[in-house]
């Protein structure tokens, strides 16, 4: 049934262009504002309504079924009132007359816009990358293209050794795939992972079968006599065999609508704490975005942008709305039977402290950077039950001195010794008195 909202105060069009992660969040957290827009578009150009992008890993693998991912239908849309057009991809925005332009032709004018057209993959400068059998994994349909390549094909390059690689690998390999990974780091996960944690990890996924090539140069694909990719060529002289590629070196962000709109674009379209583009009357959020410097490739801070515009987009003006503050993030791998949680600098600094710890037989390895007792960065691999702890700890800026000794047994250990410390603390007397 139709829901209508006479709750809400603005009578003005919103659209939204791009119905993934962002563009969806921001929809659900507009709903629960009776001061929005009263009326609002969704333009998304994949076919399926949105759903949830970071479970395309699990799909891959073969762990999950394809309707898991749905976030809502379209009739939720419907539902709730909000126009949702699937399958045409915004071409051309008209600032001046507030007028957007679809590339099947619809015109759909607009008070306030939202752009959330995410990234797309990155594409190495490697003679071949254009073969058909190369592929990338960011959505649905690519899913299913992978899903049909292990059907038919044995062997499988997957060039890059992040997150996305892994994942992409570990899926393809489930799939009955032999999978060489490239990654030209002397490491996996790089910017996530210190050299001991990227070992484990290294060794963890060559024994389930994964060849792994590190400090790889990718030279050239090579075409079979049908023009289909055959092998992939590395600069120390290596053919590996590849009826499939994968493309996982990273994200670009999607800006070329705003650029061509003559909104300002660095890497991303350019927002402030507010998620505001150059122009006032169109926001952008996710990984289409570029706050300060930064680009997005997690759902984490995405998160916190969308509480950010959903409070924005139901107010006149940015006056007394929190704008949004740049946080770190932690990290965590998909690939079931391997446990990984990373936040902070890889590397440590010659001030940092350095606690570690490793159980070479249960393969338990965490290692934590401190500055004047306060943590900055953690690795931890296989346990990571305490991972949420640390991080919580480290965003606070918690001073961990008293609990020093017991840090690395985990956070029941570490909590209670802070707790204590705190009891004892000269400095509560009004609650010792009470
Ligand atoms: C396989 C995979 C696994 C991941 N795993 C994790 C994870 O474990 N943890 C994590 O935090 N993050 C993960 N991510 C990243 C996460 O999915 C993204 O950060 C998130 O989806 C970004 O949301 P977004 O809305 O900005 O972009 P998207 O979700 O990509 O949505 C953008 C949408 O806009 C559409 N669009 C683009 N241009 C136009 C246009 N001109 N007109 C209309 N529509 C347009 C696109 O088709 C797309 O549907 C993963 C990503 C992938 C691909």
């Amino acid at each position: 049934m139709r829901q209508r909202h006479p709750a809400a105060a603005s009578r003005e069009h919103l659209v939204i262009v791009g119905n993934g992660m962002a563009g969806h969040r921001l929809v659900e957290a507009l709903l629960a504002r009776p001061e929005r827009s009263a009326r609002i578009t969704v333009i998304g150009a994949e076919a399926a309504p949105a759903y949830n992008r970071i479970l395309l890993s699990p799909l891959l693998a073969g762990e999950m079924e394809r309707e898991a991912l749905t976030l809502r239908d379209a009739e939720w849309y419907a539902e709730h009132d909000i126009e949702l057009v699937l399958g045409e991809r915004v071409e051309n925005i008209d600032r001046s007359a507030r007028r957007l332009t679809t590339d099947a032709g619809r015109e759909l004018d607009y008070d306030r816009l939202v752009l959330a057209t995410g990234s797309h993959p990155a594409r190495p400068p490697v003679p071949g990358l254009e073969l058909p059998g190369v592929h990338v994994f960011r959505d649905l349909n690519d899913a299913d293209a992978l899903a049909h390549a292990a059907e038919t094909g044995r062997n499988a390059v997957v060039i890059g050794g992040g997150l996305l690689g892994l994942e992409a690998a570990e899926g393809l390999r489930k799939r009955g795939m032999q999978v060489s990974l490239l990654q030209r780091d002397d490491r996996l996960m790089n910017r996530q992972l210190d050299l001991t944690a990227a070992r484990l990890l290294e060794n963890e996924l060559r024994g389930r079968g994964l060849d792994i090539h590190t400090t790889a140069q990718l030279e050239r694909l090579e075409a079979d006599a049908e023009g289909q990719v055959c092998a992939a060529h590395l600069a120390d002289g290596t053919r590996l065999a590849a009826d499939c590629v994968v493309v996982a070196i990273g994200i670009v962000p999607h800006a070329a609508l705003a650029r061509t709109a003559g909104l300002e674009v660095n890497r991303g379209v350019v927002v402030d704490e507010w998620l505001t583009t150059s122009d006032p009357a169109i926001h952008a959020l996710g990984e289409c975005c570029e706050h300060q410097g930064n680009l997005y490739g997690l759902v984490e801070p995405i998160w916190r942008q969308v509480d950010v515009l959903a409070e924005r987009l139901c107010r006149p003006s940015a006056e007394g709305v929190p704008g949004y503050v740049e946080q770190p993030t932690a990290t965590k791998l998909k690939v079931s039977g391997i446990s990984l949680y990373a936040f902070g600098p890889t590397e440590a600094e010659p001030d940092h402290e350095i606690l570690s710890y490793r159980d070479p037989q249960q393969g338990d390895y965490r290692r934590l950077l401190l500055r004047e007792g306060r943590l900055e960065g953690a690795v931890l691999y296989a346990d990571t039950a305490s991972g949420p702890w640390y991080f919580e700890q480290a965003l606070a800026g918690r001073d961990l001195t008293a609990c020093r000794a017991a840090l690395l047994l985990g956070a029941a250990d570490a909590q209670l010794l802070l707790d204590d410390a705190s009891n004892e603390s000269p400095q509560r007397p009004a609650k010792e008195a009470a």
